[in-house]
């Protein structure tokens, strides 16, 4: 099984956007590499704005954002190795609109639930090789 490795500062980020975007959802990029045995390891998160039209019920990361991640990102050993959002009011575990927008099957989808403001709960998925997603184990360590 995939395996995503996650500072506890970077989810500390990452529940400051989903709270500073409640009651929309939050979205950010996460930065990061492939360790040994499938194990993926952020190094850092970038959150971006959500441009998508309906913003309670979906998130779209910031094109632009990206462009600039991937320019940075080139030649070096990071990449963006997956995307984070939050469900306002919403469980942390993939929606049917999530699993249609997977393009990239191979990024880590990290989903926080939040509950006014706050988030509560966090999980990594990854999407499955045909629809939908298999869980991932999350771990979350005690960054530097
Ligand atoms: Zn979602």
């Amino acid at each position: 099984m995939i395996k995503l490795v996650l500072q506890d500062r970077d989810l500390a980020a990452l529940a400051d956007h989903a709270a500073a975007c409640w009651p929309e959802e939050a979205c950010a990029l996460l930065v990061g590499q492939e360790g040994p045995g499938g194990e993926r390891r952020v190094l850092r998160v970038e959150v971006s704005r959500n441009i998508a039209e309906d913003r309670t019920r979906f998130f779209e990361i910031d094109p632009g954002l990206r462009i600039r991640l991937e320019r940075e990102l080139r030649g070096q050993e990071h990449c963006i190795i997956g995307v984070w959002h939050s469900h306002p009011g919403g469980p942390a575990a993939p929606s049917d609109a999530d699993a249609r927008m997977v393009i990239e099957r191979q990024f880590i989808w990290l989903i926080s639930a939040v509950q006014d403001g706050k988030v509560v709960e966090t999980n990594a998925f990854s999407p499955s090789p045909t629809y939908g997603f298999d869980p991932t184990t999350l771990t979350i360590i005690t960054g530097d």
